[in-house]
């Protein structure tokens, strides 16, 4: 592994699209090379002077980093009111004031005169400087040039990498059920994704290998995918994980059919491990360990990339806020470069207030601090997926973890629940289906497979109906979820089948069972029709 680790990034240069070819450094950006030397006289950039900058500093109160405890909290518990006296509730209140200055003591300090000047589309050196560290430590890429780069969040990212590899009329390879804004940010170029089929790991490695050996260029009208878009972790919107051994399977036909993977992973650090029910957790007292927490989640596909193919997009939308617009590309030197030359033409370098308030933030916790609050918000989101199909287990009389697990539906599996169910004794009892999901492990969805095929007055070809049917009478009983044809790579429906993607990561808990009530009494309601 050490000796592999001294291979730097091999020459890709054959993916980048025409496009990203055509793009050279502007002649103003060739200013930047003498911008370090503090004696310098400049006269050469149109930049206002700092003085004309209307802010003397930016502060603010940032949580501390262990606001959220890692011992899960039940918030729905007649107990609140305990937890609350005992201060275990308002500890996330706890704050701290951080500054960033216009003009600091020391020239290292993150400081406004240059983080609201132009400067590079790299973005603010202690910015970069601690994404890299990050990066590198956290995902330990398999080569050593490995690098890192500002964007404005994986929106950004995902726009950037499409524009820099991809030709118009290309395809791209993702998962059968994928993220709407992906595909629709490439659709106007006329790139069409090819779907690969997905369990309850996200994209398989079997079926990405048939799609690419029995790949015909004339039937399909366009050349064999050299791109991967994937989201491996907690997939949106299969809520889906990836394990390390998928990973490496999938990489490796990459790698034999020579494919670039862009690795947009927002939810990495949101890993909840598998849901058990109510009656069979227990509640640890846990310790925080950096190592510890970051060695028990799946690891990225960086960790296997010993040639520089991937591109890895992070951002800080699930960590900080989706208001920040900060996120940032981990790829090879290669990519790295003309990702920026597209950044320095578009977006620029992400916004000097967000930049600086992010790496104030990041610097005064520091890694092990960051750390600490990725580690409290994956145990908030552990509690929050807990509780949501806690209440989907009460709603609906799902019998056990095993139970659901194995894709038993929650429908069939409510035998004991008949009496509660005035009139519908006789149908259940001929087990009928309403729906079946996998508990996600990571992230912030559910995502349910419906059984319309129960539906009494169910017809062949019948299913986008019913879902939208179905849906509308959730929406219009006051539950908003988002149905499954926004996220189909394909528009193909199997039959008798239709999808909800249910977010847990918003509400608060007493409404997210209020939620399961409502979405309860409608499918009961609909599916007696
Ligand atoms: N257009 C012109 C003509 C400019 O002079 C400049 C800045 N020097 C820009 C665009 C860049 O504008 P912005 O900072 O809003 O990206
Ligand atoms: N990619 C995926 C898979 C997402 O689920 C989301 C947000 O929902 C994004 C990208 C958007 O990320 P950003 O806010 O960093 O642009």
């Amino acid at each position: 592994m050490a000796l592999e680790k001294q291979n730097k990034a091999v020459d890709l240069s054959h993916h980048l699209s025409n496009l990203s070819k055509a793009r050279v450094v502007s002649p103003l950006k060739g200013l930047a090379k003498y911008m370090g030397n503090p004696n310098l006289i400049t006269l050469a950039g149109g930049m206002p002077h700092p003085s004309y900058f209307p802010f003397a500093d930016i502060s603010a109160n940032a949580l501390v980093s262990d606001s959220f405890s890692l011992e899960p909290v039940e918030r729905e518990s007649s107990l609140m009111w305990v937890w609350k006296l005992l201060g275990v509730v308002n500890a996330k209140e706890k704050t701290m004031p951080i500054t960033v200055p216009k003009f600091p003591s020391s020239s290292d300090e993150i400081n406004l005169a240059v983080a609201l000047q132009y400067g590079t589309a790299q973005g603010i050196v202690q910015l970069q400087k601690f994404l890299k560290e990050f990066s590198l430590k956290v995902y330990q890429p398999a080569y050593s040039d490995c690098t890192t780069l500002v964007d404005t969040g994986n929106t950004d990212g995902w726009s950037r990498a499409v524009l820099t590899l991809c030709n118009p009329g290309e395809m791209f390879l993702t998962e059968e059920w994928t993220y709407p804004s992906a595909v629709y940010a490439s659709q106007p170029y006329n790139l069409r994704p090819v779907p690969v089929a997905m369990d309850s790991e996200g994209m398989r490695a079997d079926d990405l290998r048939k799609v690419l050996s029995e790949w015909d260029e004339s039937k399909r009208g366009a050349k064999r995918p050299h791109v991967m878009y994937t989201v491996p972790v907690g997939q949106n919107p299969s809520g889906a994980t990836m394990g390390g051994e998928r990973k490496k399977a999938i990489y490796d036909i990459c790698v034999e059919y020579d494919v670039i993977i862009v690795e947009d992973d927002p939810y990495y650090f949101l890993q909840q491990g598998d849901y058990k029910p109510k009656s069979e957790r227990t509640v640890a007292t846990v310790k925080h360990s950096a190592d510890k927490f970051l060695s028990g989640l799946a690891p990225s596909y960086l960790k296997f990339d010993y040639q520089g193919r991937v591109i890895r997009l992070d951002t800080f939308s699930k960590y900080v806020a989706p208001g920040s617009r900060l996120g940032w590309f981990t790829c090879s030197p290669q990519m790295a470069e003309r990702l920026e030359r597209q950044g320095e033409t578009t977006t620029q370098a992400p916004c000097g207030f967000g930049q600086s308030l992010i790496t104030k933030l990041l610097t005064t916790w520091k890694y092990d601090g960051y750390v600490r609050w990725l580690h409290g918000l994956a145990v908030e989101y552990k509690s929050r997926r807990d509780y949501f199909i806690d209440c989907l287990a009460d709603e609906f009389h799902l019998k056990s973890n095993q139970a659901i697990a194995e894709g038993i539906w929650a429908g069939c599996d409510v035998l004991e629940a008949y009496g509660k169910c005035d009139g519908m004794v006789e149908k259940y009892s001929l087990g009928t289906k309403y729906f079946s999901f996998v508990p996600p492990t990571s992230g912030m969805f559910v995502w349910i497979k419906m059984h319309f095929e129960s539906v009494p007055s169910f017809k062949e070809g019948d299913e986008e109906t019913l879902e939208v049917q179905l849906w509308e009478r959730i929406a219009e009983a006051g539950v908003l979820m988002a149905p499954g044809w926004y996220f189909s790579a394909t528009n193909l429906v199997d039959s008798g089948e239709g999808h909800y993607r249910i977010s847990f990561s918003n509400a608060e808990f007493a409404t997210m069972k209020k939620a399961v009530n409502i979405f309860g009494k409608t499918v009961r309601e609909f599916f007696k029709q």
